[in-house]
């Protein structure tokens, strides 16, 4: 394999990916992102998630410890929005932004990183996950609970403490349905199989593409990987989504969360930023959400050390992403990577 001029099939979005390892080997003299690391102090008053801090909406942080929720001041969608939609017009329709957005704390320290937590918090963080999605998706009117985390002041984040967010929608998002409709055409056409789970028991995964395989969840980068070092933890039997993990599902998922940060962290030499997206299956009641398989999906924006991909032209124009870099040898270099110790 050259790695040079590959279509690849991403199943999931229904989307091809192009592999051009040379387009790596081009010279570079744009920006170059170092790390931004700078002593934080443990407690920061000028900080709203920091616990006893008054935030803008006037609601003073509880003297919290370990992981803590919240709504957040800003929300992006509400539950108080109008609910007033147009008639169908094909040219100009609009409908209610409603929905629940919060803000999730890993910590009340305002300088823990993830791969800094202490094995109980990073599983009182992951736990968390579970709580908030069970709750939000027994809202009657709630149809997806998408959480996620920016991390890093690479991709724009303003605010260090540690923490991740939740939109919960009363929409099921445009990933969401192409995920949902990949998995179930999948099924349809494979005696009702799981799409994650049979991409995850492929020769080629197990030998090429596996990261790390526990108990309970295999880290892998995708064949069709959009991003260098993108990897997904995926569950080693189907799982619709957290809310029917065990607790010995959740306590080991906490710990390959933080053991693949860790990799990370020792790949980029900092503490890396990422985008990080829990696909759970969308809470609608629709008859194909039965085919979803969880996947938790990290995004790093970096190439390396020093090189932020970019989404230009070509990507923009036509959503189909380049990756420099062959998902084969991202896979035996995360491999490879030896644990920072926190
Ligand atoms: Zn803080």
């Amino acid at each position: 394999m050259s790695g040079n001029w590959q279509r690849r099939w991403q199943p999931l979005l229904q989307q091809w990916v192009i592999i051009s390892a040379t387009t790596a080997a081009r010279p570079w003299s744009g920006a170059t992102a170092t790390g931004h690391e700078s002593t934080l102090a443990k407690h920061d008053p000028e900080c709203y998630l920091c616990p006893g801090v008054t935030r803008a909406s006037g609601t003073t942080n509880p003297s919290y410890t370990g992981a803590y929720a919240f709504d957040n001041d800003f929300p992006t969608l509400s539950a108080d929005a109008p609910t007033e939609h147009s008639a169908h017009d094909p040219l100009q329709s609009y409908a209610a932004a409603q929905g629940r957005c919060r803000v999730l704390c890993w910590s009340e320290n305002h300088n823990d990183t993830l791969a800094s937590l202490s094995e109980e918090k990073i599983i009182a963080a992951v736990q968390l996950w579970q709580d908030e999605y069970r709750t939000l998706s027994a809202i009657p009117e709630i149809a997806q609970v998408l959480i996620f985390e920016n991390k890093g002041v690479e991709i724009g984040v303003s605010n260090l403490h540690p923490h991740g967010q939740i939109y919960a929608t009363d929409f099921v998002t445009d990933t969401a349905v192409r995920m949902r409709d990949a998995q179930a055409k999948y099924a349809r056409e494979n005696d009702g199989e799981s799409l994650l789970q049979n991409m995850l028991h492929s020769d080629h995964v197990k030998e090429r593409l596996i990261v790390e395989r526990n108990q309970h969840w295999s880290v892998i980068v995708p064949y069709a990987a959009r991003f260098s070092y993108e990897t997904w933890i995926i569950p080693n039997r189907k799982l619709g989504s957290l809310a029917d993990a065990s607790h010995d599902e959740m306590k080991d998922l906490a710990l390959c969360y933080q053991r693949q940060v860790r990799r990370y962290d020792t790949l980029f030499q900092r503490s890396a930023p990422n985008i990080t997206l829990l696909h759970n299956a969308p809470c609608d009641d629709h008859k194909d959400n039965e085919h979803w398989c969880f996947h938790l999906a990290f995004h790093p924006p970096l190439r390396d050390s020093e090189k932020l991909k970019y989404l230009a032209g070509f990507e923009s124009g036509s959503n189909n992403i380049v990756n420099p870099m062959m998902p084969e040898n991202a896979a035996a270099t995360l491999r490879e990577l030896v644990e920072v110790q926190a």
